[in-house]
């Protein structure tokens, strides 16, 4: 069984590696991005296993196929960068890893509320700089303030119980059936524009889907509490980046944490430190002392890497096997 990995860096090497002891795959692991021009480094590869900045289109994946692809393998939970109409239709399954660690893109989530709120990066950059003073980085108690989670699915739901344990009151907004764990902790589930008028941090754990996406647009940001803070760990597309400026100006939105971004492709997991960044408004956003911006990194914790090595491969296991789990249902027409 042959399987090639694509965007891999050395972190993937070394727990696919370890996972595949137990497999004994023949793995080869690729720096380049996937996408039509690519595809061609996967001929001869029954298994290509994209991450989640690949490009995973019908032209690709039909070039994937005339190489000899026979499964998609994603190493990841979402899967809005894979055409699955176009899957389907060249009979190539997509299996994903549904669930690796909720706390760990929870966790970051949380870190961000803490770090934006308390203004961490500030006081650190400033006491390494000698200067002990406190102006501005005055904070709010999170105990007794209000926390929206927009998709209360395995992440939102950790995220709420993080959340509560700080005695943050917690709405929530899900067109899927109430979750009885929300429930307990005392969330209750409202319309979006009540959760956004009376959320005092808004935090985004829904899928990418054409019904999501700019979900927080202007007219939404208009709608949060004047001053309210924006985390979003879900995908780049849930936000309209252009409307977060103005809002940040206008001090409408009071703090943004972002681990996904609109156009991270080619940004993210790379290293540009010695070029001009060529994205005006990520690097506008990246002024404001009120934002912080992490580079899809929620999920990277040791415990996520190895359950998504081990699934990952335990996925490939399945297919192989004739009992092909945890595949992503493709649309029933197109
Ligand atoms: P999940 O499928 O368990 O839950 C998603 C929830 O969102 C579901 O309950 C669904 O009903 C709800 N939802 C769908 N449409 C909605 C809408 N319009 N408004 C509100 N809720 C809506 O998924 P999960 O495992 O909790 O993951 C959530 C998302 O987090 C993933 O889709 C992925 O994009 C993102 N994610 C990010 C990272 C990271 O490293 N930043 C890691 C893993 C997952």
């Amino acid at each position: 069984m042959r399987m090639i990995l694509f965007s891999s860096r050395q972190y993937d090497v070394d727990t696919f590696n370890e996972a595949n002891t137990a497999f004994k795959y023949e793995l080869h692991f690729q720096e380049s991005h996937l996408d039509a021009d690519t595809a061609v480094l996967a001929d001869g590869y029954d298994v290509v296993c994209p991450f989640v900045n690949d490009t995973v289109d019908a032209a690709t994946l039909e070039r994937l196929h005339a190489g000899g692809t026979r499964l998609i393998a994603l190493r990841s939970a979402g899967f809005n960068h894979v055409d699955l109409a176009a899957a389907r239709r060249l009979g190539m399954p997509v299996v994903r890893v549904p669930a690796y660690s909720p706390h760990a893109v929870a966790e970051h989530a949380a870190g961000l509320v803490l770090a934006l709120n308390r203004k961490l990066p500030r006081a650190f950059a400033r006491t390494r700089e000698g200067d002990f003073s406190l102006n501005g980085l005055l904070g709010f108690d999170l105990h007794g303030k209000t926390v929206g989670v927009i998709g209360t699915g395995i992440i939102g739901r950790c995220f709420a119980r993080v959340m509560a344990g700080f005695g943050m009151r917690v709405l929530a907004h899900d067109p899927g059936p109430e979750s009885p764990e929300v429930l307990a902790l005392g969330g209750r589930y409202v319309p979006l524009d009540t959760l956004l008028a009376e959320s005092d941090v808004v935090s985004l754990h829904c899928p990418l889907l054409p019904s999501t996406h700019h979900l927080i647009d202007s007219r939404a940001l208009a709608k949060m509490k004047r001053g309210a803070m924006l985390i979003n760990t879900g995908r780049g597309g849930l936000v309209e980046s252009n409307a977060l400026v103005g809002a940040l100006k206008s001090g409408q939105l009071g703090h943004l944490g972002l681990d996904v971004y609109e156009e991270e492709g080619g940004i993210f997991f790379e290293d540009h430190s010695n070029l001009p960044l060529q994205d005006d408004v990520l690097a506008r956003l990246l002024m404001f002392p009120n934002v912080i911006v992490t580079a899809h990194q929620a999920f990277f914790t040791r415990e996520a890497m190895t359950e998504i090595a081990q699934t990952t491969l335990g996925n490939v296991k399945a297919w192989r096997e004739g009992t092909p789990r945890n595949v992503v249902e493709a649309p029933a027409k197109g």
